[in-house]
């Protein structure tokens, strides 16, 4: 395994690790490890852009490199579709997104069948990529920021972030979805500096300055409670904060929770407000969030020194948005039917960004499948295989 240097370019500042992670310089902390995988376009290993010039029209155009991207490349270089994959660039939005999506920013990955053992997200991704290019998959570190997709049987244009125009027969859009924040002024400044907010427990929640400390999730779904389990081992007290008197994560779950000795939740509470003062270099740092009982109206202020918010995610179709595509009342790309095939021919999408109901990475992989199945089978019936 290459032992390479890992570094990623965000927000300007390049950030380098050795070993197990890497804290970014505004306090983000990506539990990446160096398996030699590099996650900005600029690195050697991927195209800066495709050339423009010479008016290909590609035959399969990935937009997106989660599991279902990387599964759709796997098929459709397999099926000697040449397929172009677009990663994506990292960028923070508030919270870090990366090429590679959501496992970026998991450790271990316990539930992929194939990997007795478990596998860390970044080197599951890391191999999905590889197994793609094998097959001669084109690799491009560019977002595709707008799409035009023609209804009269013409290519597709899809626009890049360089200003770059691709086309395309079939597009297969793989984007996934990002984590929802609560909304506060307060919660939003300090995700973005590094003060003790974050919407990825397992991304930051090692870091020296949640350790042994008082620590709240805000949420009730099983996100919530897996973070909340996972901080019980560094925080010094963990708190769930939940808007009602229930839970919606899993039984088992919560009991995971509820075992441990540190962890406890508060019902019918809401976060008003983050509080923070300055540390010795005179950045915010969170001391506590101001709480609201949804039942009683009382107000209280609880101590703690991170706050993960763990509230769900939002499909990535903001570029979409004018595309003539059809999103359900959740804004999810609308599968017509149990294919991928979505309301515009040779248009198809795969995982997070098409599934508000299990958003597992292996059902992400078996969606991509299908995508490039039913991509390829669309080439084959216009003749353009
Ligand atoms: P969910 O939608 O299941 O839960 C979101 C939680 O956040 C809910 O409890 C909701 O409250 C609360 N919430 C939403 N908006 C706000 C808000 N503005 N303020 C306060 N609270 C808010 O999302 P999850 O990410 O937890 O789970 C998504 C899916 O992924 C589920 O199907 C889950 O089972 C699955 N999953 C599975 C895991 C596993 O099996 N290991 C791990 C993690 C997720 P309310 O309940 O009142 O609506």
């Amino acid at each position: 395994m290459t032992r390479s240097f890992l570094y990623i370019s965000l927000l300007g500042a390049k950030i380098h690790s050795d070993h197990f992670g890497i804290v970014l310089s505004d306090g983000w902390f990506v539990h990446v490890q160096q398996y030699g995988y590099t996650l900005d376009g600029s690195t050697d290993s991927k195209e800066h852009s495709l050339a423009d010039s010479d008016n290909t029209v590609h035959k399969v155009v990935i937009i997106g490199s989660g599991p279902s991207g990387w599964t759709s490349a796997i098929y459709a270089a397999r099926a000697n579709l040449d397929p172009v994959v677009y990663v994506g660039v990292a960028k923070q939005d508030p919270g870090p997104i990366l090429p590679g999506g959501q496992l970026m920013l998991t450790t271990d990955v316990e539930n992929y069948p194939g990997f007795p053992d478990g596998v860390a997200g970044p080197e599951m991704m890391m191999k999905f990529e590889q197994q793609a290019r094998r097959f001669g998959t084109t690799v491009v570190g560019q977002d595709i920021v707008r799409c035009d997709f023609s209804t009269d049987g013409s290519p597709h244009t899809l626009h890049t972030s360089e200003g770059d125009q691709v086309k395309a027969h079939a597009v297969i859009v793989s984007t996934g979805a990002t984590a929802n924040w609560l909304g506060l002024e307060s919660e939003m400044a300090l995700a973005t500096t590094g003060g003790g907010v974050s919407a990825c427990a397992v991304c930051d929640g090692a870091l020296p300055a949640f350790r042994d400390q008082p620590l709240a999730v805000i949420g009730g779904g099983d996100t919530a409670l897996e973070e909340a389990t996972y901080l019980s081992k560094f925080g010094s007290k963990v708190y769930i904060i939940h808007r009602r008197d229930e839970l919606r994560g899993s039984k088992v779950m919560q009991e995971r929770f509820l075992s441990n000795e540190n962890s406890e939740v508060l019902w019918n509470k809401v976060v008003l407000e983050c509080l923070s003062n300055p540390d010795e270099h005179g950045s915010e740092k969170l001391y506590a969030i101001r709480l609201k009982d949804t039942v009683t109206g009382e107000e209280s202020e609880l101590p703690v020194k991170g706050m993960f918010v763990a509230i769900g995610h939002t499909p990535a179709t903001k570029f979409l948005r004018d595309s003539g595509l059809e999103f359900d009342d959740a804004g999810y790309i609308d599968l017509k039917t149990r294919s991928s095939k979505t309301n515009i021919a040779g248009v198809f999408a795969a995982g997070d960004v098409a599934d508000a109901t299990y958003r597992q990475a292996v059902t992400a992989a078996g969606m991509g499948c299908q995508a490039s199945i039913d991509a390829e089978h669309w080439l084959g019936d216009q003749g353009l295989n």
